[in-house]
């Protein structure tokens, strides 16, 4: 069982007010955390003594809010309190990472608990970060941010060149003059290289390789990271990386470390090349895959590295859906 808190204002005691209110309420308590209305339980009101006009919980079961037991409160006055205020106790049964819901003159009621959240999946290639922070960002209703895409088009865009990547000078020139854009269509990151969309072209075996090697820059990584951060800044976000933890978002709100053996990791990107019509062979690939971790883990600004608050998961012997679990009993811990 989940508990999930919201509260709202009314503009006054009226009866249409509060119903309006309360159904804005609960939709957006609903909606923000994906609930189906069955997996509702109760709802528990309290309303501020200057409301008087109805009941919460009469206005929730207009609202369509029937199915589950509903009961209202009216709360003691308080000076200086906060007026023709409504606040809903939701009691839910779905295993989730409650997200409440403070609207209108509530919203200064809990800064805290309603600011920005940052949830940062590193590890090295093919540890199932990707995929697990995806599923976490879209059943919190967050953003997903690739951070590894925006490396990869930066690769992209120097083999197009014909550049030397291991030149930092050389890559500046090019990427100073590069128009590198993350867009989302129906929730899906596309990364968009001048303006053309290269979202699958950037996966290939050796834009991976040099996605590495032109990552180890600093003028590089500096750039890419000020655009993380600026998007982080502006929204709840789950970002998968090397470095999210250690430099992008030190103060992230949570962190995990995914990693995996070699053997395993390979094995998941082999069958998701593979899946995709290309033509692997797997021993270069698990080279590969090796090859780029040392490269990652040895350069000398923002490395491959577990940030030490970070939670440690290795994924070899789970299946994503355990991965996800954890990932959320652990959020649900530390809340
Ligand atoms: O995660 P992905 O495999 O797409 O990343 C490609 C490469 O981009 C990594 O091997 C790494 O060198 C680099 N990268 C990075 N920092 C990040 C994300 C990716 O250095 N935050």
């Amino acid at each position: 069982m989940v508990i999930i808190r919201g509260a709202t204002t009314v503009d006054a005691d009226d009866k249409e007010e509060i119903r309006r209110s309360v159904r804005e309420l609960l939709e957006q308590i609903e909606n923000v955390n994906q609930l189906k209305r069955d997996e509702i339980v109760s709802i528990v009101f309290s309303s501020t003594s200057d409301i008087h006009s109805y009941y919460p919980a009469k206005a929730a079961r207009e609202a369509g809010f029937a199915g589950c037991s509903l009961f209202s409160a009216m709360e003691p006055e308080i000076e200086g309190g906060l007026p023709l205020c409504i606040r809903a106790m939701l009691f839910v049964e779905k295993n989730l990472v409650p997200r409440h819901v403070y609207l209108r003159g509530a919203k200064v009621l809990r800064k805290d608990i309603t600011s920005i959240i940052n949830v940062a999946i590193d590890g090295p290639a093919g540890s199932g970060k990707s995929t697990v922070a995806k599923r976490i960002a879209h059943e919190m209703n967050i953003l997903y941010l690739d951070t590894g895409a925006m490396y990869r088009a930066c690769a992209l865009k120097a083999l197009a060149e014909g550049a030397d990547i291991e030149n930092e000078t050389a890559l500046q020139d090019i990427f100073r003059t590069m128009k590198l854009d993350i867009a989302y269509e129906n929730g899906v990151q596309k990364t968009i290289l001048d303006g053309r969309d290269v979202s699958e072209e950037i996966r290939l075996p050796h834009v991976s390789m040099a996605a590495s090697t032109v990552s180890k820059h600093p003028s590089v990584r500096v750039h890419m990271v000020e655009k993380q951060r600026e998007i982080a800044q502006k929204m709840s976000c789950v970002l998968d990386g090397r470095d999210i933890g250690t430099f992008v978002l030190p103060d992230a709100d949570f962190k995990f470390f995914l990693t995996a053996s070699p053997e395993v990791r390979a094995k998941r990107r082999y069958d998701e090349l593979v899946a995709g019509g290309h033509e692997v062979d797997f021993e270069a690939l698990k080279a590969d895959i090796v090859r780029r971790d040392e490269q990652d883990m040895k350069r000398d600004f923002a490395p491959l590295k577990q940030a030490e608050d970070a939670i440690l998961i290795d994924t070899s012997d789970m299946t994503v859906d355990e991965v996800v679990a954890l990932v959320k009993r652990k959020m649900q811990e530390k809340i």
